[in-house]
């Protein structure tokens, strides 16, 4: 089926809308209300997924429990609508959208069992892989493959593009590792992908069961010869459908459903469930770099180095290195190509020896690098991972598009490939970058195309054409590791020929004879550039997915149109509309973290907030503009402190509930914060604005007016370290303002702000939001406002007050904390957006030495966010359930956190389980 009129619906097409209306109102009566979705929001967050393609769905149904999908699979038979299998979106071919409906599993995502001594995992189809290798750390296992897309893609979309990743070299692919797979067939009927072994009573009867395997079964034999001529000998491919594996399983007597069905794609079967083999998390890790002079020893050089059993080994090719910029990086500049190998098993001593002999023989543009501790590791990694983004952003319009981006070869001919490619590309006139896993032959290919100019976009069919072909002819496969999908498709036949080709379509016919599964993904007989997604060519933002993983509403609500990455599409794209979006952009909790997760600079939370800003809720003004006013708001909140009795308490806050409005509605069962009776302004009027002083303490609204003890914690150990501290006027830092599109409101008080501020040599702060709006102030105003330049200097003054502690005082005047307690220390988001993550962490060590232990998800964001947590109480619960798992497991009995309103989610969350403290209250228990 195709993007034209639904084939069941006979009337004018002035009615389609209503046909759309009773498929959507079917399915949910099928499926239940909450888990259909075809709002405009929803339909165009899961119109594309990280590659260039784009098809409106009719409808989103988001998998919650098993039973889901026999039934989901029904209505699609009886209503002939396709239904596209989704998983992270994060597959660059095009295998997660379709034009009908699409099925989501990240809701479905529990890890089922976990068997240590057998080393295996069952889980849900849409746990995200990094997350399932976090949890099984305790166990000192992993499941080994390693795609790059790790923290955004799940189990499903891995099984069913095979994913693999730098470690393929030493570990294999997915399929290496999958024991079974439960299933469902088009028909609706549930399978167990195992392998089975020929002759025994449970393969008869799944024959019996299932008899299209059989005649299955049947072909590969009759084509067993041709099948095996066409075999691709790579050491990975996702390319067709994998016959070899069955013939090559029924000539040792089994039926290897497993190495079949990984890389299907979603087009013969719908993945649930499965049990996956694990490894051993491998020890410390060598990392080595590697500068060669010419392009053409390198194959014999890999040839050399592959025996020494690496665990990977990468190349990122000269034109990669011209474009990310060869002194950004200080790379080598007559370097033709970069090597990066590590090594984490065996005797890397002795491995490094030998690679050092080897490489002895070559001709290197430097001596090789090499590095055994973790971030100076990371930093030689760094030009590696850079390439991606930064060929998104070399050229507003020119975007690294995804054709020959997966190609693999055997090793030794990757060079040859490379250098057809940069003939190639001259001859098209592209630049483009070239990178990928040599010692797998997997090559990624990069070139820079203006999607939007019809001259250059007429020359990628014909130069993708070439580089296929000249694939093929080195004996590789058009895709090692992301899947055929809708990229691909049209070439598959040319990789296997007519009469395997042929044999897919019957495979499908079989498995899937209304072609309801993922059509023309893998097999199709549409053109490669078809339904392409035009105005996202444009953007910056590659649709990569990366931030949903760090977006605490997409944890929340685990839906695409609720990640950042879907608020970004939402809201970018030409046919945005407020009032369709509002719910969208309302969910967003500028915590910021998508913008410091995003390798291509984007940043969905500012886009957000322009969006605000064209509507900002007038329901909030007279509120934000109280936070405005330094002294009014210090005397309401003193009133409220006096009077907190009163308005928490059971009769007073449900009427409260009753006359907030319904968008911003305080429900009753919110835990109001504490606020103090008297202003820290007021606890401290010796302090109150000493312009002679050099430091300023920027307290902030929170820990101004909240019943807390950071304030003191703070002006203390100030004061012990021999600093002179004062409490300047000061008026709210404008994040509050900012997150509803207040920015005049904003920019006023970073007027006010900058004018108080700027008098003192240094201004500290304990709250990470407002440190992050002090320096951020620049944003606000054009150049040539002088109140520009007045915020850059104001930016340099501005600290955290553990950046401070470490940056201007001696961390050996720290003694040992005796509460006995373990510690862990939680990253408030706006903290780590000012790039402050190592500082308190420093200080705890010093204080705590082995009691301080780190937790996972430790930057991760605790769901408060200001306001969030008053007028979304259930999605700050939700988010916050990680963070409770992880506080469990790390054993602590004590969080400390860098910001306020973390505090006082740890607080309301966690009640008596765990104490809860600012790090300047440990610190000023030992200055
Ligand atoms: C920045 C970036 C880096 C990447 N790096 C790598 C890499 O190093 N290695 C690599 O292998 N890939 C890589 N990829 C590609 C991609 O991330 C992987 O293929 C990934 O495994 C896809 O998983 P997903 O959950 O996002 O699947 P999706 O994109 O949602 O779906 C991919 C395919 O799987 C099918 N599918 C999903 N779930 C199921 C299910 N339950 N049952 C049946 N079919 C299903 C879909 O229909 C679709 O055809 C990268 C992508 C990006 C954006
Ligand atoms: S905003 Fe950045 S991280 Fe998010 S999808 Fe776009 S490119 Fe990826
Ligand atoms: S600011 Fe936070 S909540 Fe908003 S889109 Fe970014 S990550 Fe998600």
């Amino acid at each position: 089926m195709g993007s034209g009129p639904p084939v069941y619906c006979l009337l004018p097409a002035t009615y389609y809308p209503l046909c759309e209306m009773s498929i959507t109102r079917e399915l949910r009566n099928i499926l239940g209300d909450s888990k259909v979705k075809d709002d405009p929001g929803t339909i165009t967050a899961y119109s594309t997924d990280a590659s260039i393609y784009k098809l409106i769905p009719r409808a989103v149904s988001f998998i919650e429990e098993e039973e889901d999908v026999p039934k989901l699979l029904d209505f699609a038979h009886r209503r002939n609508i396709p239904l596209t299998i989704r998983g992270g979106g994060t597959g660059l071919a095009g295998g997660a959208v379709g034009s009908g409906i699409v099925a989501d599993f990240s809701k479905y995502n529990q890890i089922l069992e976990v068997n240590p001594q057998k080393k295996w995992v069952k889980v849900q189809v849409g746990h995200i892989y990094e997350e399932l290798n976090i949890h099984l750390k305790r166990h000192k296992l992993m499941f080994a493959p390693d795609p790059a897309s790790g923290d955004a893609c799940q189990i499903g979309g891995m099984l069913a593009n095979n994913s693999s990743g730098p470690r393929t070299l030493r570990y294999g692919t997915t399929k290496d590792h999958v024991l079974e797979i439960e299933a469902y067939l088009a028909s609706g009927q549930k399978i167990l992908i195992k392998k089975y072994k020929l002759g025994e009573p449970e393969t008869d009867k799944f024959f019996y069961n299932h008899p299209e395997f059989k005649k299955i079964v049947q072909l590969v034999e009759e084509k067993r010869e041709e099948i095996l001529r066409r075999e691709v000998k790579v050491k990975k491919n996702s390319s067709g459908y994998d016959l070899p594996a069955l013939a090559h399983g029924l000539d040792g007597g089994y039926l290897d459903l497993p190495r079949f069905f990984v890389g299907s794609e979603g087009t013969l079967a719908v993945f649930t469930s499965a049990t996956l083999n694990l490894v051993e998390v491998p020890g410390e890790k060598v990392t080595l770099l590697v500068f060669f002079e010419d392009m053409g020893e390198i194959a014999h050089a890999v040839g050399e180095l592959l025996p020494i059993e690496l665990t990977s080994i990468e190349i990122v090719d000269s034109s990669s290195m011209d474009l990310i910029g060869r002194e950004s990086y200080d790379l080598p500049p007559s370097s033709e190509a970069m090597l990066l190998i590590d090594l984490d098993y065996g005797d890397q001593r002795e491995k490094v020896e030998r690679i050092k002999e080897v490489l002895a023989k070559y001709r290197l543009s430097v001596p090789l690098v090499e590095e055994s501790e973790v971030s100076k590791q990371e930093a030689l990694w760094r030009a590696r991972k850079a390439i991606l983004p930064t060929l998104y952003r070399y050229d507003p319009l020119k975007k690294p598009l995804c054709f020959i981006e997966d190609a693999a070869l055997p090793s030794e001919k990757l060079p040859e490939m490379l250098l057809f490619l940069k003939e190639l590309m001259r001859d098209y006139d592209f630049k483009f970058g070239a990178f990928g896993h040599i010692g797998d032959g997997n090559l990624h290919v990069h070139a820079l195309v203006n999607g939007n100019d019809p001259a250059q976009f007429s020359k990628i069919e014909p130069l993708t054409a070439a580089g296929y072909s000249k694939v093929i002819e080195l004996g590789g496969t058009i895709a090692g590791e992301h899947g055929d999908g809708r990229t691909r498709a049209p070439f598959v036949e040319r990789q296997f020929g007519p009469e395997v080709y042929k044999l897919f379509w019957e495979i499908k016919n079989l498995l899937d004879p209304e072609h309801i599964l993922n059509p023309d993904v893998k097999l199709s007989n549409k053109k490669a550039l078809v339904n392409l997604d035009y105005e996202k060519l444009n953007w910056d933002c590659s649709s990569c997915g990366k931030c949903n993983s760090y977006c605490p509403s997409y944890e929340a609500h685990r839906e695409d149109s609720f990640g950042s990455r879907g608020r970004f599409r939402v809201i970018s794209y030409s046919n945005y509309d407020f009032r369709e979006a509002r719910d969208i952009l309302d969910d967003c909790l500028n915590c910021k973290s998508c913008r410091v997760i995003c390798p291509a600079g984007c940043d969905p939370a500012e886009e957000t907030i322009k969006r605000w800003a064209e509507h900002p809720p007038r329901i909030l003004a007279p509120w934000l503009g109280a936070m405005k006013r330094p002294e009014l708001l210090e005397r309401i909140f003193s009133l409220q402190g006096r009077s907190q009795k009163l308005w928490d308490n059971n009769f007073f806050r449900p009427l409260v509930e009753l006359l907030s409005p319904t968008s911003f509605r305080l429900r009753s069962e919110v835990k109001l914060p504490r606020l103090a009776r008297v202003s820290i302004r007021n606890r401290h009027p010796e302090l109150v604005e000493r312009p002679e002083t050099e430091l300023a303490y920027f307290y902030g609204c929170a820990d101004g007016s909240f019943d807390n003890n950071t304030g003191e914690a703070i002006i203390t150990t100030l004061d012990k370290l021999g600093f002179n501290v004062t409490l300047p006027k000061q008026s709210c830092c404008g994040l509050p303002m900012e997150t509803y599109g207040f920015m005049e409101m904003k920019t006023e008080v970073a007027r006010f702000n900058i004018d108080s501020l700027l008098r003192f040599e240094h201004v500290v702060t304990g709250c990470g939001s407002c440190l992050l709006a002090l320096k951020e102030y620049d944003k606000l105003f054009e150049e040539e406002d002088p109140y520009h330049q007045k915020a850059i200097e104001l930016a340099g003054r501005c600290y955290d007050f553990s950046e401070f502690i470490i940056k201007k005082t001696k961390l050996s005047s720290l003694s040992s904390i005796s509460n006995g307690k373990r510690v862990t220390y939680h990253d408030p988001c706006h903290l780590r957006a000012a790039e402050i993550t190592e500082e308190p962490r420093q200080l705890l060590k010093a204080m705590l030495a082995d009691r301080f232990v780190e937790m996972d998800y430790a930057d991760r964001c605790c769901g408060f966010a200001g306001t969030y947590y008053f007028f979304h109480p259930e999605q700050s619960e939700k988010i916050f359930e990680r963070k409770r798992e992880a506080l469990k497991d790390s054993g602590a009995e004590m969080v400390v956190s860098s910001c306020p309103t973390c505090l006082l989610q740890f607080k309301n969350q966690m009640g008596e389980e765990i104490e809860v403290r600012h790090p300047a209250e440990l610190i000023s228990e030992v200055v």
